[in-house]
């Protein structure tokens, strides 16, 4: 994929339930188009591992599946987006999850000069969720995705992209967590697709087809942004 093709900035939003598949693809995106991906869940573990303060109060929030408040996520994505590896253009992944964090992206990105280029909604079935969620894992060294059934590596116990052979799985990857995600994605986040269609934003993407599928699907929005 030609990585020229984005002349100015690009704001993607990848919206969708956990286990849609929204990280998996942002990695790819960032390797196709040399965007960032942002990740307020991934940001949000950093400073959980960092003890800082907003960690600490994001913690027990995280672990019950709920939804971390939008002071505290907003402050940590405003420190993010202002690193200058954002200046290509950056995929969010993960946020905006509630009214208010649209909002505020909004005024954010008009605070610069930008606008939001495009918000896919991968469309998933409540029922494929769980089970997408249970078997995923990571690259302890790099961060790449796996899955126990989707996704192995090429050679078991050996990370495909960097050779690391450690792996992690996510504390709130497990069923009954899982289904607090999903219900806050259904209360809190899924309005946000009535959100952005009414921007005239809004694209979707079928998250039930193959990673190889999702991923030609997103790259041919992507690859349309001018
Ligand atoms: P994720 O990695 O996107 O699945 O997020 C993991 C957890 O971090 C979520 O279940 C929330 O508790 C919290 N979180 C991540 N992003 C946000 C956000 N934009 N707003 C509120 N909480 C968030």
């Amino acid at each position: 994929m030609d990585a020229g093709t984005i002349t100015t900035p690009a704001v993607l939003i990848l919206l969708g339930p956990p286990g849609a598949g929204k990280g998996t693809q942002a990695r790819m995106l960032e390797e196709d188009f040399g965007l960032v991906q942002l990740s307020t869940g991934d940001l949000l573990r950093a400073a959980v591992a960092q003890g800082t303060e907003a960690g600490l109060r994001a913690k027990a929030v995280m672990e019950s599946g709920g939804l971390v408040s939008d002071e505290i996520v907003l402050a940590i994505l405003k420190d993010r987006m202002a690193e200058p590896d954002t200046v290509r253009g950056v995929i969010l992944d993960g946020f905006p999850r509630t009214a208010g964090q649209a909002e505020a992206l909004d005024t954010l990105l008009a605070a610069s000069g930008q606008k939001i280029d495009a918000a896919v909604s991968m469309e998933v079935d409540d029922g494929a969720m769980v089970a997408r969620v249970a078997g995923r894992y990571t690259c302890a060294g790099c961060g790449e995705g796996y899955h126990d059934e989707f996704k192995q590596p090429a050679h078991a116990g050996t990370c495909d992209k960097c050779g690391g052979t450690a792996f992690k799985r996510r504390a709130d990857d497990n069923a009954e967590t899982a289904g607090a995600r999903l219900q806050a994605y259904h209360a809190q986040t899924a309005p946000l697709i009535s959100y952005y269609a009414g921007r005239g934003v809004l694209q979707k993407v079928d998250a039930m087809a193959s990673i190889a599928e999702i991923r030609t699907a997103l790259t041919a929005i992507v690859g349309g942004l001018a």
